[in-house]
């Protein structure tokens, strides 16, 4: 046993127990209070891990309960921790076997909201820090764990950091994957309209960034071949009904969610039912737009912006899509190689912008993070990982998805998912071995140590 596993082992009660106490405060954002930018409860997440790391002797700084952050070390330099204490919604309803707000240990498992993304990860940071001081290591560089509450909702949380405290000069995010990602695709976000259509009403998708998985139209009957629309759901293995009201035919497609960086994993049920409606001749501008200009693409080949560089090629995805006044309005989300620019991508797609049955319309964009795989920070990072866990099979990597590395400099995702686990973030039943946290403890450690040593 290294001396590092050694002291890290020592503080496993410890850690479950801080780590139960910041799962047990539910911090999804909520209503804004006068002291709460993002409601309550991810104030008091806040307040509570504050609160440890003074207990245990670390200079605090509460940036108005946006961000706060503790430090130790001397020095002009700072190495940057960032981790985020909010999480997004629990439902015990929702079928979780277990109060997802009361932490229950089974089997070495510990199962709650939060504890891999990311209250897990900012514990393991804080037990890191206080085996630091342990080992009395030299600090030439200032070590402040940051800790933000708004990272699922916008990271309003740390663009309020690095206005009040400026960028970090080296640092890593603890909320994404190991060994490492060295660069995250670039966003384009946007919205089509149109108001050239026969459909009566149509709704469909939970959010921007994820693969529609059902959508519901309403069109006038005998519009178009049920036969034919039949035939097409069941030749492309298209969970769909069909119902017959007086009025209208409310035509309904199942397809599968996946997240918008990964939408080959997921069956979109906006593009299945515009295509089906074509197939069935459904005259109609609108699905005329739809079908040529994304059609079942994942790549945007219909609006000319198909590409990709040696780490990955754009993805494209529609993800919501309703009708208000007689306007259909959806949503699309691009991921764009991370040596590309947003400016590089929007200028293929000008082309395709207009149609006559609905236009396209650009609201933001957001440019990729890129470090060389060879650059001391990525360096840095995977040694520690390489020398901790003795995997070397695992490389860094890039990934479609972003996080808060993109919002502030010198900075990558580093940990705090294992390579190929799956911890159910976002979903029922999230969890992590503790085991796990305390190896991310002992990576953090050597993560440091390498950073101190740039
Ligand atoms: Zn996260």
């Amino acid at each position: 046993m290294s001396e590092i596993q050694k002291l890290t082992a020592a503080h496993e009660e410890e850690l479950i127990q801080k780590l139960s106490e910041l799962v047990r405060i539910n911090s999804e954002e909520s209503e804004p209070l006068a002291d709460a930018p993002f409601g309550a409860g991810p104030r008091d997440a806040l307040l509570a891990a504050l609160a440890m790391m003074e207990k245990d002797g670390f200079r605090t700084v509460n940036l108005d309960n946006y961000a706060g952050y503790a430090e130790m070390g001397e020095g002009e330099q700072v190495i940057g921790i960032i981790g985020h204490l909010d999480i997004v919604p629990a439902n015990a309803s929702d079928g979780w076997d277990t109060d997802p707000f009361e932490p229950v240990i089974k089997d070495g498992i510990i199962y709650g909201r939060g504890v891999a993304d990311d209250k897990g990860a900012v514990v393991a940071s804080m037990i890191a820090m206080k085996v630091l001081r342990e080992m009395n290591v030299p600090l030439n560089k200032r070590i402040r764990l940051i800790m933000g509450t708004n990272e699922e909702r916008g990271s309003r949380c740390l663009a309020y950091y690095v206005e009040k405290e400026g960028h970090v000069d080296l640092g890593f995010t603890p909320d994404g994957e190991f060994p490492g990602v060295y660069g995250e695709k670039g966003m384009v976000a946007g919205v089509y309209r149109s108001k050239h259509t026969n459909i009566r009403y149509i709704q469909g998708g939970t959010a921007r960034n994820v693969v529609c998985p059902k959508c519901t139209v309403r069109v006038d009957k005998i519009s178009y071949s049920t036969k034919a629309l039949t035939d097409w759901f069941h030749n492309n293995s298209i969970q769909f009904s069909i119902e017959n009201t007086d009025e209208y035919d409310e035509i309904t497609v199942i397809g599968n969610a996946a997240h918008a960086s990964m939408p080959e994993l997921g069956v979109n049920a906006i593009s299945y039912l515009m295509m089906g409606l074509k197939q069935a001749g459904f005259q109609d501008p609108f699905v005329d737009f739809y079908c040529s200009r994304f059609g079942l693409y994942y790549d945007g080949t219909g609006m000319g912006c198909k590409c990709s560089d040696e780490y990955g090629a754009l993805t494209w995805n529609n993800g919501v899509i309703s009708m208000k006044d007689g306007v259909i309005e959806g949503s699309i989300d691009i991921r764009f190689p991370v040596t590309m620019s947003a400016r590089n991508v929007v200028r293929l797609m000008q082309d395709s912008l207009d149609h006559e049955g609905g236009s396209v319309e650009i609201i933001h964009t957001a440019e990729p993070l890129f470090f060389p795989q060879d650059s001391q920070l990525v360096q840095a990072l995977y040694s520690a990982y390489t020398e901790v866990t003795g995997d070397t099979e695992h490389e860094p990597m890039t990934i479609g998805g972003g996080t808060y590395a993109k919002g502030i400099h010198n900075t990558i995702a580093f940990g705090c998912a294992f390579p190929d686990k799956d911890y159910r973030i976002h979903n029922t039943n999230e969890y992590c071995p503790v085991d796990e946290l305390l190896k991310q403890a002992e990576i953090y450690v050597r993560a440091i140590q390498n950073l101190l040593a740039i």
